[in-house]
């Protein structure tokens, strides 16, 4: 392995995906389509890709700021994960258990439709199959583990579930202090940048329109609805969807829809045959602990290890700047832990260290909306969650714009989008309070078994 520095703010999947990420031309005077969609993610991309698939002859163009998969989609960890969003015990206790089973259901199997639409659209997109394997460092997270697993057993969801003994979990990836762990044989990785650019170029295959370099900077929901873009006026026959995620907490009258809140990465060089020898991991399952910081682990196609954590501090009035995200101090506590979890990486080095935001809803549930009447139409809130779930939303958003066979309708996340955020300063106040809170939670659980005194309070006060 030899010794190379750390890129602060390069992004390890962009740089590996394949292309040139030469932007494809902007828009250049006005337009008239069926379907305009803000976003050049996931989100956008697949509702483009399954409105086109029902409705071959629907005009429908992309509007992306930067280039598609600039946003989280081409910088996440890489989990498709069969997880949702909300816990299951939370959608059993607000939906009831028929509804959280329903969601649960949909949630695995997109992520099988997503391996093969891949094979179908012949996107390699380095998925594969691990499914996940949580594991626990303390007593509080193996009672954490023992909890999901009653959740999903109670609901008759646990049959692709196991818990494991602390030497079963080691015997399949050996990280230092681990209690136990949870094997879910459902869930892939993938590789995000090259999903989401290969998923732009099956939207082109079915005649859809993206355009790149191209701003929207407003949009005016009527009959028909626009979108008021850098290049020129759009004119959507049919629906505007928005599907820009965190980055609509910059579109006017949208800024308290979501919270930009970011997670950070960090991948270390390419390791070498002896060094995955001692650690194992031969199962590629997507690992995490049960932090609420948030620890997230993806082995790459090419041997590196990707670990991702909670991200920066949130910034007053929503802003989300790049430049916060290239801050070497930030990583440093990310690259401890990583190299806390596997002491043989301690002289590793880590090549890539970067950031990405993602939306979390006030009340953190996702919104899959179509108001027909205002031509406005939304896809977003996945909170960290959103590989797998954006392809579920944007199916079902493309069979409720479509007027094809509904897909998914009957799910909660099926709703107008919820409640807003509080104002500034509030929102600063009660976001850094929750970060902060949920970092020394972390680290009093880790020193000695313990828990802050306002632990409760600041796990009441989280959405999520
Ligand atoms: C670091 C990180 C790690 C993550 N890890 C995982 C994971 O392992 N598994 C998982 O399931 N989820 C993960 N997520 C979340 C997941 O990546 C997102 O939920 C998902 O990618 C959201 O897709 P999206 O298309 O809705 O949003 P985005 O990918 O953010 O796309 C929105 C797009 O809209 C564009 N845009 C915004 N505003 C405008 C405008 N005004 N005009 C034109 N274009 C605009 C942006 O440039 C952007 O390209 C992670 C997120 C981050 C940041």
């Amino acid at each position: 392995m030899s010794e190379t520095a750390t890129r602060y703010g390069a992004i390890y999947w962009m740089e590996s995906c394949g292309d040139d990420l030469t932007p494809r031309a902007p828009l250049a005077g006005d337009a008239t389509v069926d379907v305009a969609i803000l976003g050049g993610g996931f989100s956008g991309l697949w509702t483009a890709y399954f409105l086109l698939k029902a409705n071959p002859d629907l005009k429908v163009a992309v509007f992306e700021r930067h280039i598609c998969g600039h946003g989280a989609s081409g910088r996440n960890g890489g989990w498709c994960s069969p997880r949702f969003p909300v816990l299951i015990d939370e959608l059993e206790k607000q939906f009831g258990a028929d509804v959280a089973r329903k969601t649960i259901r949909a949630q695995h199997a997109i992520v099988e439709d997503i391996g093969r639409i891949c094979d179908e659209e012949r996107i390699d997109a380095h998925y594969t199959h691990g499914g996940l394997l949580a594991i626990a460092r303390t007593e509080r997270q193996l009672a954490s583990l023992q909890a999901t697993y009653a959740a999903y057993d109670r609901l008759g969801l646990a049959e692709d579930s196991a818990m494991l003994g602390a030497g079963e979990a080691q015997a399949r990836v050996r990280v230092s202090r681990v209690l136990g762990g949870m094997t879910t044989a459902s869930g892939a990785s993938v590789h995000p940048a090259r999903l989401v650019r290969g998923l732009a170029r099956a939207v082109e295959a079915r005649g859809g329109r993206i355009y790149e370099g191209t701003e929207v900077t407003a949009v005016r929901p009527g009959q028909p609805a626009m979108l008021e873009t850098r290049g020129g006026m759009v004119t959507a026959r049919r629906a505007v969807v928005l599907a820009g995620e965190a980055y609509l907490s910059g579109l006017p009258g949208w800024h308290r829809q979501l919270l930009p809140i970011s997670s950070m990465i960090v991948a270390t060089a390419p390791l070498d045959a002896a060094t995955w020898d001692q650690i194992g991991w031969a199962g590629h399952e997507s690992l995490s602990s049960q932090a609420y910081t948030k620890d997230y682990l993806t082995r790459t196609r090419d041997g590196r290890i990707l670990f991702g954590s909670r991200g920066a501090p949130y910034l007053a009035g929503s802003r989300m700047p790049e430049a916060a995200l290239a801050d070497p101090a930030l990583y440093q506590p990310i690259i401890a832990t990583l190299r806390d979890w596997f002491p043989v990486l301690r002289d590793v080095p880590i090549a890539h260290a970067w950031g990405g935001y993602l939306g979390v809803p006030r009340d953190g549930l996702p919104s899959v909306h179509f108001d027909r009447a205002r031509g406005l139409a939304n896809v977003f809130g996945y909170t960290g969650r959103g590989v797998a779930t954006s392809a579920l939303a944007g199916r079902t958003l493309a069979g409720l714009i479509g007027e094809t066979p509904a897909y998914a309708c009957d799910l909660p996340m099926v709703r107008a989008p919820g409640r807003l955020w509080e104002i500034e300063p509030l929102r600063w106040v009660g976001v850094r309070y929750i970060q902060n809170a949920f970092a020394r939670i972390d680290a009093a659980d880790f020193r000695n078994g313990g828990a802050p005194v306002d632990a409760k309070f600041a796990k009441a006060l989280a959405p999520i």
